[in-house]
């Protein structure tokens, strides 16, 4: 085999495609079989990258990740520099994501990534998928006739968090019309504001009279849909996307470097990822990172009550519905529709409320490639017998609502992970903690590359929202497993007046608690401005929603 990897490839996790390009795996999303794309390879770091990569910006680090994955002849390297430029001009801050110091005792830092847009983490990733998007449709489109020419329809389902993100990365794209619909008046006024505001000609709102689970039918209906397919290119800008993961590789790095560099550091010590997870996307760019050779000694899972994952890393099962060893698995296809039922609790942290994570598929391929596939004699056999072993649990949680692992398996995913779970009241705890501790210590100290601290009071409290809250409680337990010396960086994934109802919660009565000294100028009046909005009946059903999209899509034809 040729050393000289300028060729990055693509295969789906369920073994039904291989040999892909970057193009073809953002643009389908997800795989024909319902696989998910991993790279046929996990690039390694250049012999230097350490000391190459030390003083590089958040755009040059951005380019030396994505160019391992992105081959040169799929998008030019003055393109790909122009692309991340461009998605990250939209930062506040100049660092883009910068690492303060929260607990300086304790070595734990805290990596903001709500700087974009929608002041959430997913910014980081929907800001250059949308340029993505439209680079790629341009260039198809070029020198075609306007009827010619591809045109990407783009359709999501949001319970309040994501939509935002997702508008603001497509507003104003060419060739791409987005559809983001939400449960009306059912997501908080902010939300709802952030997403309804923007009037770009190409974003669609649609309020759906019903709850978010009818919105996702919709989107599940669209997407299984013959005749909006025959006419219309859909694509999905959920978790799932690559160009998702691989963005987010970029702020491991950024972390990593801005922690070696301040002078709090000692060279050698370990240091932690903890990151508040809900779909397994943000700690699988972590992993990524691992496996490419960043010195990560461990990355820790920190989920909500919705524990899937902390209760796979502790038992060996990944089961919808908790149930506690051997008796209850016997009964769990009797309990199936039971399980179902129970769903997703509600907590605090509603980003992070899920049933399954999607993106758990990827790591789940890369554990059965390593344990079952070692013994095989080619590489195209060890990713036969991973694809077919990711197939098989991936259908027992589909009919039997979970699957167990062979201790093998367990081993494999712990080399690399720890998990853990936060209650609500768990939550709220730490973000009361956190704020006045940082009081007391005059605040957290921007790091040695100048962060903007954006969630500072007056008088240095630190406010947390609660995802981040649920990261830094776990990062809290984890530094009493570990020696003194280990740094924890805990990943902030959204600006507190996001979720600012919880946040309240937490702070009301605390000195000087004013939500109005943290609470962002882009969120003063936001409710006052003018609206775009469709609301759209379930009643009309999957015809009335095709006809609205077919009908918008084709009036945006027409006025570009
Ligand atoms: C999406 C989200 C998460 C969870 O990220 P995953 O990639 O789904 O694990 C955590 N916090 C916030 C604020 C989010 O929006």
């Amino acid at each position: 085999m040729s050393s000289h990897t300028a060729s990055q490839r693509y295969l789906s996790t369920r073994g039904g495609s291989y040999d892909l390009s970057f193009e073809d795996v953002v643009l389908k999303g997800l795989a024909n079989d319902g696989g998910l794309f991993i790279p046929e390879e996990i690039p390694s770091l250049p012999a230097d990258w350490e000391s190459k990569w030390k003083n590089h910006s958040f755009e040059e680090l951005a380019f030396e990740i994505f160019s391992l994955y992105v081959s040169p002849s799929e998008i030019p390297a003055a393109d790909l520099k122009e692309l991340i430029r461009k998605s990250y001009s939209t930062f506040r801050a100049q660092d883009r994501t910068p690492t303060v110091t929260l607990d300086e005792k304790n070595n734990v830092h805290l990596l903001e990534l709500f700087h974009g847009p929608t002041f959430a983490f997913k910014d980081v990733a929907l800001q250059f998928l949308g340029n993505l998007f439209e680079y790629f449709l341009v260039r198809r489109n070029k020198g075609k006739a306007e009827s010619d020419k591809e045109h990407l329809t783009v359709i999501g389902a949001t319970s309040g968090d994501t939509g935002s993100a997702a508008i603001y990365g497509l507003r104003g794209k060419k060739d791409v019309s987005v559809f983001i619909m939400h449960p009306r008046g059912k997501v908080s006024p902010v939300q709802e504001a952030q997403m309804t505001t923007v009037l770009d000609a190409n974003v669609h709102n649609l309020a759906v009279d019903g709850t978010f689970d009818d919105c996702q039918d919709f989107v599940k209906a669209l997407f299984a849909d013959e005749a909006i397919n025959k006419t219309h290119r859909l694509a999905a800008v959920n978790s799932i996307n690559w160009a998702r993961i691989l963005a987010q590789i970029t702020y491991y790095f950024a972390a990593y470097f801005s922690l070696i560099r301040s002078p709090s550091y000692t060279a050698g010590s370990q240091v932690r990822f903890v990151v508040p997870t809900g779909n397994f996307g943000d700690i699988l760019a972590g992993y990524f990172a691992k496996r490419m050779g960043l010195p990560a000694e461990k990355l820790v899972i920190a989920t909500n009550e919705n524990d899937i994952l902390n209760r796979f890393w502790k038992f060996g099962h990944y089961e919808k519905k908790a149930v506690h060893g051997r008796e209850a698995e016997g009964g769990l296809k009797e309990d199936g529709v039971e399980a179902h039922a129970e769903g997703v609790k509600e907590t605090l942290s509603p980003a992070m409320d899920i049933l399954v994570s999607s993106n758990f598929e990827r790591l789940l391929w890369f554990l059965a490639y390593q344990v079952y596939g070692a013994s095989a004699s080619s590489v195209a056999e060890k990713r036969k017998i991973a694809g077919e072993k990711v197939q098989g649990w991936l259908n027992d949680l589909k009919t039997k609502d979970g699957f167990g692992v062979e201790q093998a398996i367990l081993d494999a995913a712990s080399a690399d992970f720890e998990s853990d779970r936060v209650s609500d009241q768990q939550t709220l705890q730490t973000i009361k903690d956190v704020y006045l501790s940082t009081a007391s210590q005059a605040g957290p100290k921007a790091s040695a590359n100048n962060g903007t601290a954006g969630t500072l009071t007056k008088n240095g409290n630190y406010i947390l929202d609660p995802h981040s809250a649920v990261g830094i409680a776990a990062a809290l337990r984890s530094v009493e497993r570990v020696p003194a010396s280990t740094h924890h960086i805990s990943l902030a994934t959204a600006h507190p007046a996001k979720f600012s109802s919880a946040v309240e919660l937490a702070l009301v009565g605390q000195p000087d608690f004013d939500f109005k000294t943290v609470l962002p100028e882009q969120f003063v009046g936001l409710e006052d401005k003018e609206k775009r909005v469709t609301v759209v009946q379930k009643s009309e059903g999957l015809s009335g929603i095709r006809s609205l999209i077919v009908k918008r899509v084709e009036d945006e034809k027409l006025a570009a």
